[in-house]
């Protein structure tokens, strides 16, 4: 029996066991910096950890060890926080980025995988938080439990921060949940530009996803599919329908076999 019971242990931990490999990584590599392929199927050689706190910034939930990026999203992510520390005087709180080497990860997402992608938390801190506080701290909800509409926590700080980033060069999109999308479509007017690279997507009621473009001259970097013209804000109906409101949860849904990763994470995954 424990044979048995062993080998479906073996089975069931098959598919995460290859994230886990990712996962056990402490260091990253000291090759040169690319980012590789996609941010959803990737990884990260010449990765750089960002300081836990630096001007304006702190680093969140640093225990999963996922605080590391290309270069370029560092000294963006430092730039940022000192922008936004100028206009509003908080501080920003940054989550996930990349593991030491990027690849894919054994929980919460799906992308972050070439140290291109960052979770900012939409709240600014009013004072430096202690380290208890880092770890397990609740951001205050920006979207009503009906999913509808912003709640008071949304602010022109905020407003001030996507603007902030999106309108960044090297920012390729955010996602941000469709209701602050709508929120900010009803104040623009059709005047803000930086609309289009707000892309509406479940979740994201507290943070911000950013995700900048490939680095130049980074060859085994591959961009996702170009985000449509137009701000966006007319193509939000759908996402207030009941359909995307309330997802029926399809019972037992068969996972697609994943790509592999491109060729180059062999050597990144087992450098020394
Ligand atoms: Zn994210």
């Amino acid at each position: 029996m424990k044979k048995i019971a062993a080998f479906f242990i073996l089975l069931s931990s098959f598919q995460s066991s290859y994230a886990l490999q990712w996962n056990q990584i402490q260091e990253p590599t000291e090759s040169p910096v690319t980012s590789v392929g996609t941010t959803s199927n990737g990884c990260l050689s010449g990765g750089q950890a960002i300081p836990f706190e630096g001007e304006g910034y702190q680093m969140v939930r640093t225990s999963r060890h996922r605080y590391f990026g290309n270069p370029k999203l560092v000294i963006f992510l430092q730039q940022l926080a000192k922008d936004i520390h100028k206009s509003s005087s908080g501080i920003l709180l940054i989550g996930d980025m990349s593991q030491p080497r990027g690849g894919p990860m054994n929980s919460m997402h799906a992308s972050h995988q070439n140290g291109l992608d960052a979770d900012i938390w939409l709240w600014l801190s009013p004072k430096q938080l202690t380290n208890n506080e880092r770890e397990n701290f609740a951001a205050p909800e920006m979207v009503r439990n009906d999913r509808t509409n912003v709640t008071k926590n949304w602010t022109q700080t905020q407003v001030e921060l996507i603007r902030l980033i999106t309108e960044h060069p090297d920012v390729e999109r955010v996602f941000l949940n469709a209701a602050i999308k709508q929120s900010l479509c009803e104040q623009s007017q059709g005047q803000w530009k930086w609309l289009r690279k707000v892309r509406p997507w479940w979740g994201h009621d507290r943070h911000v996803h950013v995700r900048l473009h490939c680095p130049e001259n980074e060859a085994h970097c591959k961009e996702t599919a170009p985000i449509p013209a137009g701000d966006g804000c007319h193509e939000l109906e759908w996402w207030f329908s009941e359909e995307a409101l309330n997802p029926k949860k399809s019972g037992k849904k068969k996972s697609s076999p994943k790509p592999a990763l491109p060729a180059f994470c062999n050597a990144v995954l087992n450098a020394q």
